[in-house]
């Protein structure tokens, strides 16, 4: 069973008694959520409060859905992950739906819905994006051969002992703990880490990897060495 408890949607539709149910629903159904009653309002809040998902009208005063979602699209760019977005349509119509497709949306709802389909469609949509996934990983941590890091806390321990690691020997540590087995070549890892540290180079990632085993103590040794590939973090 996904967790839905630290999941926020953002509910930004003018129809107050449709905003006020669907929070009330979802709230219910454990999701943290917020409405907003207009377009500017709701990318306010989208930008304050980061939601992991937003279901957002089609038809708003002032600024559109479409407009909303284009302007979501935008700056959730950069690599800042994608934010799901479930667009509510006033009619099943053909155009209204590749309207919001072509603005983004991921997935649409056609008015009237009834209330077990949208939370099901919330449901998929967040599992379709690795959202449940990445939640239970930023709340349970993760753990891999003797090492566990809580990305909420941006702490790791070995054996119940805390490790200070620097960004760079982090970063490293989160992706390969993310897929334990899989090479991460220098090239990958010179990608997480380029921007924090200038000058990055082959080199740099070398002893990276060297500081990290060696903080990492005892289970420094699951960190290994893949000859003429890169680095992976075994079990
Ligand atoms: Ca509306």
């Amino acid at each position: 069973m996904e967790k839905t408890a630290s999941v926020n949607i953002l509910v930004i539709e003018d129809e107050s008694d449709i905003r006020t149910m669907l929070v009330y629903n979802l709230r219910k159904d454990g999701y943290a959520a917020l409405g907003a009653a207009d377009g500017e309002t709701g990318l306010r809040m989208f930008r304050e409060k980061k939601p992991q998902l937003v279901i957002l009208d089609l038809m708003l005063p002032g600024m559109d859905g479409v407009a909303v979602c284009r302007r979501i699209r935008a700056e959730a760019g950069d690599g800042g992950g994608h934010t799901p977005v479930l667009m509510l349509t006033a009619r099943s119509g053909e155009e209204d739906m590749m309207e919001g497709f072509e603005a983004g949306a991921d997935d649409y709802v056609a008015k009237p819905f009834s209330n077990r389909v949208l939370l099901a469609r919330v449901r998929s949509l967040l599992r379709r994006s690795g959202i449940f996934r990445e939640v239970s990983e930023e709340t349970d941590g993760l753990t891999v051969g003797g090492i566990a890091l809580f990305p909420e806390r941006r702490e790791v321990f070995v054996e119940g002992a805390k490790v200070e690691l620097t960004y760079g020997e982090y970063e490293t540590l989160k992706a390969m703990m993310r897929r334990p087995g899989v090479v991460f070549t220098r090239n990958r890892l010179l990608d997480l880490v380029r921007g924090a540290l200038h000058a990055v180079t082959d080199r740099a990632i070398d002893s990276q990897i060297v500081g990290l085993r060696r903080k990492l103590g005892p289970a420094g040794k699951n960190v290994e060495t893949v000859r003429g590939a890169g680095y992976r973090i075994v079990p």
